[in-house]
């Protein structure tokens, strides 16, 4: 976990049974309202990839999309968006990936990545890491070398960040919280 001295946890909102029964969601619009603490948790997810060479940072669609283009700046690198599919105006490569119920796709344009560009991936939060999983396939099928992985949240019980980790993904994250 990156350290600040910042208290993101009491800046995220939690939405008990939404969008399901039984799901705690967290709600970073909050932090993202408040001008410090914004500034503040994209100091400190750059912090550890400053010296990385990060050229593009990939931000997972939606709240990835925010994150990503606050974290490229600051990083002076490029922004690419992983999307859901039908989205992407050109030629895109796609994976499917499991969902709590079902399946979905996301999508990227085939030329997107260079082989061996470096990139970081991001998004605001890391359950099962079943969406991440798909983001770094990918990342790896464009030939991406993937620097790490950063979220504002880890739910360590659902194991996303050993799912990563198993991919030989570094990854990052502010905040825990328990459960779902
Ligand atoms: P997963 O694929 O299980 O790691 O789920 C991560 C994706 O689902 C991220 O894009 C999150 O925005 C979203 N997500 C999953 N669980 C939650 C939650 N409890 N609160 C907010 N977003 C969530």
């Amino acid at each position: 976990m990156v350290q600040s001295e910042v208290d993101f946890a009491a800046a995220i909102r939690t939405i008990p049974d939404y969008p399901s029964p039984g799901i705690m969601f967290r709600d970073i619009t909050t932090l993202l309202a408040e001008p410090q603490v914004f500034r503040a948790a994209v100091d400190a997810l750059v912090e550890p990839y400053k010296d990385s060479g990060v050229a593009l940072v990939a931000g997972i669609e939606a709240r990835g999309f925010i994150l990503g283009g606050a974290l490229s700046h600051q990083l002076s690198a490029g922004f690419v968006p992983i999307r859901k599919k039908g989205k992407l105006p050109h030629e895109t490569i796609r994976v499917a990936y499991s969902l709590e119920y079902g399946v979905d796709e996301m999508e990227m344009h085939r030329d997107a990545v260079k082989p061996g560009t470096r990139v970081l991936l991001t998004d605001d939060l890391i359950a099962t890491g079943g969406t991440a999983e798909a983001a770094v396939k990918l990342l790896r099928e464009l030939g991406a070398e993937i620097i790490g992985a950063c979220f504002v949240i880890d739910l360590p019980e659902l194991g996303g960040r050993r799912r990563l980790e198993a991919m030989g993904v570094s990854v990052q994250t502010l905040v825990a919280f328990e459960g779902h």
